[in-house]
């Protein structure tokens, strides 16, 4: 059984292709620039070349258009026809209170998407759209939408209450409902299967340190607690993104430098966090490359996100009541060791010991903490695309 996993962005289509006898990944791909310029595919077909197809994409049907033809061609593809997708799972970022698992996509999960987007007004319409292309082009296959939000769905109502007025979350549901939930689930349950240990036992802070970055805290296979809030801009400082600050900063900065909310929420969103203090790059390996290079505000940018990550790992810890194990996953947490080190610098006293030379590993599943570490550190890759699959299938 071959499920396609597709992942909308507002210019991009990222996929693969994965066969669910084995979890084999037979082809990944991204279709990046659609819409506008320079729109081109790169597809990475497995056990053959990989090749850019570079076309005019006017939107993410024919860019899926592209990407079809290309699974199946006899040059770079990887079935021989389209009858060889099972089906189609599809991230969607915003699920509002509606889903708290995945579902099979129908009518009414189309209008409950459409009505979430005022919630995640960047998100959601490119996700609908991926979907709707779907539907043109596979009229016949069933879908199925795995949600961000959803993993956090099982949060006490006081860690997703805000102290504002209660009416604003009856009138227009404003309340925590966290991202990257695919992500944590996927991790926590690693992290347990790794650790020889059943979820259900364990007290997991899972670290989802990407451009986008947020925690969890994963008590007993279920997340109580996480950093995002009602939109992906809370919590950690990110690669652009403030995370939380003084909520007063907003009007503060407002009237001092004569923004509207389209000049402050661009402020917060694309100029602040890492790139906003360094000044240098949003991107981890530039502002550790200007720091060994002694560039003080890199070096103090990398402070800020460490120092916020400890912060909310010791919340979560006593959110818990305790930690077995904490998971470091995305681009920045399995890649760096320098940034695991100094998060989990000078949390002894809460039992955890990082072992400095297993944790110098990037990108596979390892226990970097001591043997004598009360609590496991480790390293787990996301995988978001198999985790959707997975969902795929068992709905279908
Ligand atoms: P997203 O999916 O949110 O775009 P990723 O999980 O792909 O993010 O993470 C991307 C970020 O990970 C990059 O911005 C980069 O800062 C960081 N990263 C990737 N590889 C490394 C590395 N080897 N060392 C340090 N940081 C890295």
């Amino acid at each position: 059984m071959n499920i396609l996993v597709i992942n909308c962005g507002s210019s991009s289509l990222k996929y693969q292709l994965i066969d669910m006898t084995n979890e084999e990944v037979l082809a990944k791909g991204l279709a990046e620039r659609i819409g506008i310029e320079g729109a081109r595919i790169k597809h990475k077909p497995s056990g053959k070349e990989d090749v850019v197809i570079e076309k005019p994409m006017s939107n993410h049907k024919v860019a899926l258009e592209i990407v079809l033809n290309a699974i199946v061609s006899p040059d770079h593809g990887v079935i021989n026809s389209m009858d060889e997708i099972s089906a189609v799972g599809h991230r969607v970022v915003h699920g509002g209170e509606k889903f708290s698992g995945s579902v099979i996509i129908d009518d009414e999960v189309m209008e409950a998407l459409r009505e979430c987007i005022d919630l995640a007004p960047l998100h959601n319409p490119p996700n609908i759209m991926g979907i709707e292309a779907c539907q043109e082009l596979m009229p016949n296959v069933p879908m199925v939408g795995v949600f961000d939000t959803a993993f956090h769905q099982t949060m006490p109502e006081e860690a997703y209450i805000y102290p504002l007025p209660y009416e604003v979350y009856e009138k227009y549901g404003v309340r925590r409902y966290g991202f990257h939930g695919t992500s944590h689930k996927y991790v926590a349950n690693k992290a347990a299967s790794v650790l020889g240990q059943n979820i259900d036992d364990l007290r997991i802070i899972t670290c989802h340190l990407g451009n986008g970055a947020s925690v969890a805290a994963v008590d007993h296979g279920k997340s109580v607690d996480t950093s995002m809030g009602l939109t992906p801009l809370e919590g950690l400082a990110m690669g652009t993104r403030c995370g939380d600050i003084d909520p007063a900063i907003v009007t503060f900065l407002m009237e001092k430098e004569g923004l509207d909310i389209d000049g402050i929420n661009n402020l917060m969103n694309k100029k602040s966090g890492v790139l906003g203090v360094s000044g240098v790059s949003s991107d981890f390996r530039d502002i550790e490359e200007a720091t060994e290079k002694g560039n003080e505000r890199a070096k103090l940018a990398l402070n800020v996100f460490a120092r916020r990550v400890k912060k909310y790992i010791g919340s979560y810890a006593a959110v818990m009541g305790g930690v077995d194990a904490i998971v470091f996953t995305a681009g920045l947490g399995e890649n760096s060791p320098e940034i695991r080190e100094t998060i989990c610098e000078g949390l002894g006293f809460i039992g955890i010991e990082i072992d400095k030379e297993e944790n110098n590993v990037r990108g596979k599943d390892k226990v970097v903490s001591t043997e004598d570490s009360n609590v496991k550190v480790l390293v787990v890759p996301t995988n978001e695309e198999l985790m959707i699959a997975r969902d795929t299938k068992e709905l279908i």
